[in-house]
């Protein structure tokens, strides 16, 4: 028998990992626990028409594992994990999928907390609520987006600040890369702090958007990697930092929203050698987990936007350490991380 769990490349010393099942609404999910020393694991419930099982597995491993890192350099009580349901989320939702879910996350008794992630939604998750209450994100209390927004702007801020030594966007041009929930929101406070905009999406109705309202420039999206920009934020797709885009990138800083913008850790390196500031992915992008678990928590709001405001500092700590050590802005971050959550 091949262990595809044990032996997969992924797999980090997970804590647990589940496969649950359900013939009736015909659920096959895995749930990973990566590590929750910090707390509950928390991360999201990802659908996806997986190929194979394997490819599955190495999902929920690799995910679960950035929500532990993520997690614990947002200075959250939780842990991270995260669950994959393996099915087409145009053709396969239900509802009693989804309560089927809610009753295996209830046999793990609070162990993992689910949320909305690719494929799932608010009104998923409250199919999920009917059968546990280790559920968050439920969208009763608003998008964790402008949240995560926030945090990708003071991000930039803190990096303008190690970079160019200066406060303000004024001149500065930025390339974003997707006009979505977080990146319309990071656009326009960038708009609002001076910054010049050159943009892309596969929308036509958000860039038509931004350049009424921000007046920025559009770009095809394959033409965003060569812009002539000081900052590129990425805010779509994953692995856009990659040996063809590290060839062609002329900017100076990379802070943007989306997740896994390293093809391989041996970018972060790349772009060091080529003198730009990468804030990485999982410190810049945790404002809307750092909303979610103050939901889940019922922890008092008015502290969370000095908490998501954090990111900055946290971002100059790492930018700083990078520098004294001559090394990737990647690895300080994974160690910030692991100086928290490793026993
Ligand atoms: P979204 O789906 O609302 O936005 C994605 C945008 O990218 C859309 O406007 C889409 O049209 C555009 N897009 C798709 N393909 C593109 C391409 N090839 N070139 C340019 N644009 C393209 O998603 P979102 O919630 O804004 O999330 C954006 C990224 O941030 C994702 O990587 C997500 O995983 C990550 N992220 C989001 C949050 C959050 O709070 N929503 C939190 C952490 C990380």
């Amino acid at each position: 028998m091949t262990a595809f769990v044990f032996n997969e490349v992924n797999f980090d010393n997970h804590e647990q990992v589940v496969f649950a099942s359900e013939a009736k609404s015909g659920l096959k999910a895995i749930i990973a626990v990566h590590n929750t020393n910090l707390g509950p694991a928390m991360g999201g419930c990802r659908m996806w028409n997986y190929a194979t099982e394997a490819e599955a597995v190495r999902d929920v491993l690799r995910l679960s594992r950035g929500m532990t890192y993520k997690n614990a350099v947002a200075g959250l009580p939780i842990g991270g994990g995260k669950s994959v349901i393996i099915g087409n989320p145009k053709t396969d939702k239900t509802p009693a999928l989804f309560e089927a879910l809610g009753e295996a996350l209830e046999r793990l008794g609070g162990r993992y907390i689910t949320a909305e992630d690719v494929g799932t939604s608010p009104a998923d998750m409250a199919n999920v609520a009917g059968k546990t209450k280790y559920v968050a994100g439920l969208g009763d209390r608003g998008d964790p987006s402008p949240f995560t927004a926030l945090g990708c702007f003071v991000g930039a801020q803190a990096a303008v600040k190690h970079h160019f030594k200066r406060d303000s966007f004024d001149g500065l041009t930025v390339a974003l890369q997707g006009l979505g929930h977080v990146g319309y929101d990071y656009a326009r406070r960038l708009h609002e702090a001076g910054a010049k905009l050159v943009v892309a999406d596969i929308d036509q109705n958000s860039l038509k958007r931004a350049q009424e309202e921000f007046g920025a420039t559009v770009v095809d999206v394959n033409a965003i990697y060569d812009v002539e920009a000081d900052i590129y934020a990425p805010c779509a797709l994953g692995a856009t930092l990659n040996p063809d885009t590290m060839n062609r990138l002329k900017v100076k800083i990379v802070a943007g929203g989306a997740n896994n913008q390293l093809a391989t850790p041996e970018i972060g390196e790349v772009c060091r050698q080529k003198g730009i500031l990468y804030a990485p992915d999982f410190v810049i992008n945790a404002g809307g987990i750092i909303k979610v678990c103050y939901e889940y928590m019922n922890t008092p709001e008015d502290g969370m936007d000095a908490h998501v405001r954090r990111i900055g500092d946290t971002l100059a700590e790492v930018f700083a350490g990078a520098d004294a050590e001559g090394v990737p802005t990647s690895v300080i971050a994974d160690r910030l991380a692991e100086e928290r959550f490793k026993k």
